[in-house]
Order: structure tokens, then C-alpha cells, then sequence
């Protein structure tokens, strides 16, 4: 016996879990082609990811993920950045324990 609500959710996150992977792609790609476009990218700090400030491109907004404010540029928002913290953390490197 199989609850049909149950089924319903469970193909709702199936496919949102399919649609982030897609993005995931997508985001991946157009990290690539930024970097291609670009040639050369600014970092913020060396093996940073961050883009470097500048005028046309403050840190002036809030990290995804932790909230803080100022610690992304606009361009690192568009390309699906998080900040240098939360980062690390993620690929489970710095050793902030
Ligand atoms: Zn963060």
C-alpha cells in the first residue's frame, strides 16, 4: 500500500533535485566561459574564488549562505558565489573547528 501523498513529495524533490542539478551544470559552464571570456581573473585573496572589488563592482552584498553583509561583489552574486568562509566549509578545507 502506497500513500499517493507521500508519492507526490517524493517526486516533487526527485525533480527539484533534478532541476538543481541542471543549474548546477549550468553554473558550472558559465563559471568556464566567465573565466575563458575574461582571460584573466581578479582574484579577492590568493585561492580566493571571490572577484576583487572595485568601483564598478563593490562588496556590498550579503553571503547566501551565512548572511553576512558586504561579502560578495555583485559579479561573484551573478555567478552563484558564496563567501570565502562558507566555501572553505563546504569543500571542507581551513580547519575552522
Ligand atoms: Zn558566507
Amino acid at each position: 500500500m502506497s500513500n499517493p501523498t507521500t508519492d507526490d513529495r517524493d517526486e516533487t524533490i526527485a525533480s527539484l533535485r533534478a532541476l538543481l542539478r541542471n543549474k548546477e551544470n549550468e553554473l558550472a559552464d558559465l563559471r568556464r566561459d566567465l573565466s575563458r571570456s575574461h582571460g584573466r581573473i581578479e582574484f579577492a585573496n590568493p585561492g580566493s574564488a571571490l572577484r576583487a572589488a572595485s568601483s564598478c563592482n563593490p562588496r556590498n552584498l550579503p553571503c547566501p549562505t551565512c548572511g553576512e553583509d558586504d561579502r560578495l561583489t555583485p559579479e561573484d552574486a551573478r555567478i552563484g558565489y558564496q563567501c570565502d568562509e562558507c566555501a572553505d566549509r563546504a569543500e571542507g578545507r581551513g580547519g575552522y573547528e
